[in-house]
Parts: structure tokens; C-alpha cells; sequence
């Protein structure tokens, strides 16, 4: 698998940024693909060749507006555990995973260099244990329920505080007009969350890497039809956040090999995970308390058990469990089975 990482490169390279524009130019009028045509402009001749591959072939474009520096995989160097662009004379730091494969490319902008790397796939493995996780909660932003141990891990606590804390610096800016200043405050709160997202989605996957854990998570691809997104939304940070987070599990899953599953998001914030029994009433805000066996939860963590309990039963058995909570006032068959709190080691 590809994946990009962007580094800050605290170097200045505006000469080389406006000569590669001017090869770029040179190249999309005359689709000259040879870099001695373009000697004379003075730029490497190792970057000339990929800019001009990229921008003489490319019959679409017509405007260039940045060029980057484009370095090839045989332009770069590993050199005591850093990479070393010679061409440059540029060393970066690696803050990501060093067990990549190779590093196909990096481009140079302005500010950051963007290493494209290559890692191997590894298989997903079998999990033995399921993690369901309830997302963009009540409280934090990721609340992550181990069926098999009981273990919860809450993370990102502080998006909500961060989100309103923006929410209101935005409107205020937006009240006295300062507009420019409002897309910067913009960037800053995005820039926050991602950060955060970042950590929060690799301790999770960590986690069920550790435990070998699936993880479960709630299909809310059609957002806007159901009831619990309707819920979650109210909480919810923006979507986009939501669906940058999903991105990051997934690949981040992807890249060690945890299996990730999803199920359908219905009734997962009104079961008791303890006893089964299903009852809107039984969740107040963030306080989820069964109105038939008494167990009192925090909700996301009650959601959590239940996502990861509908992948290990099939979906089916929700709505089997919620006629026989409906239609018929005894208890019901697993009540008797399990006594409260035993129930989520009992499944496996
Ligand atoms: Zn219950």
C-alpha cells in the first residue's frame, strides 16, 4: 500500500520552485520531453525529467499555477535512519513507521515535502477479540468497546471542547467581518482535529493489533436517514471530521492487518448490552440505565459493547431480541441464562 506523509522542510527553495514552473511552462507549450531542451533554464536535471513527464504529457492541462520539485526514488538516500536528497542537499527526519518497502517519490513545495511510501500489506489476521466502536459520541470522539475483555479505551475527550471553543471564536469573527482571519481560524481548528484524529485512530488500532482485535464499526453511509445519526448528530463534530477519522482507521487498519467490519446502526444506543433488552427510555443523554435489569452505563460505552455484540451475532438477532422485548412482557430467554455483568464473557 501507498501512503503519503508531509513534512515540514524548513528550507527555501523559491529558486527552484520558479525554475520548475518555468520548465513546466516550457514543457506543456512545446510537449518536449527531453531535458536538454530545457538546460538552459538551470534546474536539476534529475527534477527536469520528472516535471517534464509529468506536465508535456498531460493533454488536460492548461494553466499551471505550483510546481513542485519532484525527486525520484533514485534521488533519494536513507542515511543514518534519515532521508538525504543530494540534489538538494536536504535531510528530513522520518516520524513515520521506518518499515517501508521503498519511498517512490517526494515532492517539494513551499513549506512541506510529501513522501509517498511504499509498505507492505500484511494479511489480515483472524481476531480474537471484537472491539465495536461508537464514534463522534456524546463526550469523546471515539469510544472503543472490547466485547471479549470488557476493556474500554475513551479517546478524544477534547474534540467537543476544541469544536466549541472554535464554533465561538468563528461566529464572533464572522460578526465583526474579519474574514480573513476566519479561514485562518479555519485551517488552525482542522488542523487540531486531524492531529488528534491521527493519534486517537493509531492508539485504537495499536490496541486491537496488541489484543488481536477486530474492530467493528456503524454503517452510517446514508447519514441523513436514520434515527441514531440523527442523534449523533447533535453531538457531532463536523463531518468532515467523522469521515477523516473513518479514513484513518481504515487505512491504518489496512497497513497492520486488523480486520474491520460494519454493521447497521439501529438500536445500538437503546439495547442493554448487559441483559439485551431493548426500550428507547433506556437511554437519558449520556447516562444509559436499563429500565429491565437495572445496569447503568455510560451510553458510548454501551453503544460500543453493543456494535461489536451485533457483528458477533449477526444482525439478525436485534431485531429477533426486540419483538421478544415488545411483543411479550417476560423475560426474556437470555435474561435467565445470564446474570447482569457476566454477560459479555459469556459470548465467547
Ligand atoms: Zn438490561
Amino acid at each position: 500500500m501507498i501512503l503519503t506523509y508531509k513534512i515540514k522542510h524548513n528550507k527555501n527553495f523559491e529558486r527552484e520552485l520558479e525554475l520548475a514552473k518555468k520548465v513546466a511552462e516550457f514543457g506543456l507549450a512545446t510537449r518536449s520531453i527531453t531535458s536538454k531542451d530545457v538546460k538552459h533554464i538551470g534546474l536539476k536535471s534529475m527534477i527536469t525529467n520528472q516535471i517534464l513527464k509529468k506536465y508535456s504529457k498531460n493533454k488536460k492541462l492548461k494553466n499551471i499555477n505550483s510546481v513542485k520539485l519532484t525527486i525520484p526514488n533514485q534521488g533519494i538516500k536513507l542515511i543514518q535512519g534519515k532521508i538525504y536528497i543530494p540534489c538538494l542537499k536536504l535531510s528530513l527526519e522520518i516520524w513515520f513507521d521506518k518499515g517501508f518497502q521503498k519511498i517512490n517519490q517526494i515532492e517539494i513545495g513551499k513549506e512541506f515535502a510529501s513522501i509517498s511510501v511504499n509498505y507492505n500489506e500484511p494479511k489480515n489476521y483472524i481476531p480474537e477479540n471484537i472491539i465495536g466502536v461508537d464514534r463522534n459520541t456524546t463526550k469523546h470522539s471515539l469510544v472503543a468497546s472490547n466485547l471479549s475483555t470488557g476493556k474500554v479505551l475513551k479517546l478524544g475527550k477534547e474534540c467537543n471542547h476544541i469544536h466549541n471553543k472554535y464554533k465561538h471564536i468563528r461566529k464572533s469573527l464572522q460578526e465583526k467581518g474579519k474574514l480573513k482571519k476566519l479561514k485562518s481560524i479555519k485551517q488552525r481548528e482542522k488542523h487540531i482535529i486531524k492531529n488528534i484524529n491521527h493519534k486517537i485512530t493509531t492508539k485504537l488500532i495499536l490496541e486491537a493489533v496488541k489484543v488481536k482485535g477486530g474492530v467493528v464499526l456503524e454503517n452510517l453511509k446514508d447519514i441523513r436517514q436514520t434515527a441514531k445519526t440523527r442523534r449523533k448528530q447533535r453531538y457531532s463534530l463536523n463531518s468532515w471530521s467523522y469521515y477523516q477519522q473513518e479514513r484513518m482507521l481504515i487505512y491504518k487498519a489496512k497497513k497492520y492487518g486488523v480486520p474491520v467490519f460494519y454493521v447497521e446502526p439501529e438500536y445500538t444506543s437503546q439495547r442493554c448490552s448487559c441483559c439485551g433488552h431493548i426500550e428507547k427510555a433506556n437511554r437519558k443523554q449520556k447516562l444509559f440505565q436499563c429500565r429491565k435489569c437495572g445496569e447503568v452505563e455510560n451510553a458510548d460505552v454501551n453503544a460500543g459493547f453493543n456494535i461489536a455484540y451485533k457483528y458477533q451475532k449477526g444482525i439478525s438477532q436485534f431485531d429477533i431480541e426486540r419483538d421478544i422485548s415488545k411483543g411479550n412482557t417476560d423475560t426474556p430467554k437470555e435474561a435467565l441464562l445470564m446474570k447482569p455483568g457476566n454477560f459479555r464473557t459469556q459470548l465467547l
